[in-house]
């Protein structure tokens, strides 16, 4: 049998809807057609592969319709939008990857899985969610949302008010045994989109879905080591990730070992919502047994690692 090496790769919210552009559907498609260079390079490399995506702008605009048209079509829950995103983001990509592997002469299949995830029923964050989705409101305007749709909201200091759901820590993707057969066969899986739905296990054993939202980094280093995977590759809108970000003294990091990020994470440089959940992502995949995690430019990986500049995390 030929040797392959299995990677999930996480593309960020930049590879399908850049900041400062309308997410309109022909947006969307161009810049995911534009990121399947990036996929394409690792196929030419014949990588075993498993997509994975942000869901942001997407779920933000589903939530927005439901809300919009809350008197005239039944209401979608969270789980449900998440779902749909999944599903309609899933097609895009899984066509885009298709019409490239028709132009490049490859036969490999792509298929996308809707997938839920399992949290722990008595996460933290279920108690104190803190998660803003959706739009963004005055006080005024989101108090009567508040009470009309059972919302939890909250303050974002000097900016205004949004609605905030849990964001529980993934522990295991229900479906990993079917992602992990396709995968070993070839076929190139999108998976755990938007971080996937998040369920709990009932003590009568059986799964529920409730409001929350699942981080798309955590989401992937858990598929990543569910799949058994060697390689995590996360394709955001920086190069490489640096010590003292943003400050004079900033340092951009080429190769780092786990226990050195880790004391970088205690120290606070890279924080929560952006690179603190990529980092404690990598953080996880390397200690239950992953190689080693690259983190990088969409751009970069569009030009081939080699000519470009990452980040690289290895045990
Ligand atoms: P994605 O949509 O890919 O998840 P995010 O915006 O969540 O992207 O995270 C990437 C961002 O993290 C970068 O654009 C950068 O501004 C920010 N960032 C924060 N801290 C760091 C750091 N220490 N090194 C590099 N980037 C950082
Ligand atoms: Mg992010």
């Amino acid at each position: 049998m030929a040797k392959y090496k299995t990677a999930v790769i996480a593309l960020g919210g930049n590879a399908i809807s850049p900041k400062g552009e309308q997410d309109t559907i022909a947006n969307q498609f161009r810049n995911t057609r534009k990121s399947c260079i990036a996929i394409m390079n690792f196929i030419q490399q014949n990588y075993h592969l498993a997509i994975t995506h942000g869901n942001g702008p997407q779920v933000g605009n589903a939530l927005l319709r439901v809300e919009m048209a809350s008197d005239i079509a039944p209401r979608l829950p969270l789980g449900i939008c998440d779902a749909d995103t999944e599903g309609g983001m899933g097609y895009m990509i899984e066509q885009s990857l298709q019409n490239s592997l028709i132009k490049a002469g490859i036969d490999r299949d792509v298929v996308t899985l809707i997938t839920q995830v399992i949290v722990d029923a008595k996460d933290p964050s279920i108690a104190n969610p803190s998660k803003y989705i959706g739009g963004w409101y005055t006080k005024e305007e989101i108090i009567p949302l508040a009470k009309k749709f059972n919302w939890h909201v909250k303050e974002v200091p000097g900016k205004g008010w949004r609605r905030v759901v849990p964001s529980p820590i993934p522990k295991k993707i229900i479906n990993r045994k079917a992602i992990k057969h396709l995968v070993d066969l070839g076929i190139i899986v999108i998976a755990a989109g938007g971080g996937g739905i998040p369920v709990y296990i009932m003590e009568s054993g059986l799964y529920e879905g409730f409001d929350a939202v699942i981080d798309k980094d955590r989401a992937s280093a858990v598929l990543a080591n569910d799949i058994g995977a060697q390689e995590l590759f996360i394709l955001t809108d920086v190069d490489q990730i640096a010590i003292n970000f943003g400050k004079n003294n900033q340092e951009f990091i080429d190769k780092i070992h786990l226990r050195d990020i880790k004391n970088l994470l205690k120290e606070g440089h890279f924080p929560p919502g952006s690179m603190g959940p990529k980092v404690q992502a990598a953080i996880n995949f390397l200690e239950n047994g992953g190689e080693s995690v690259t983190i990088t430019s969409l751009q970069t990986a569009q030009i081939g690692l080699e000519k470009g500049k990452y980040t690289r995390i290895i045990p």
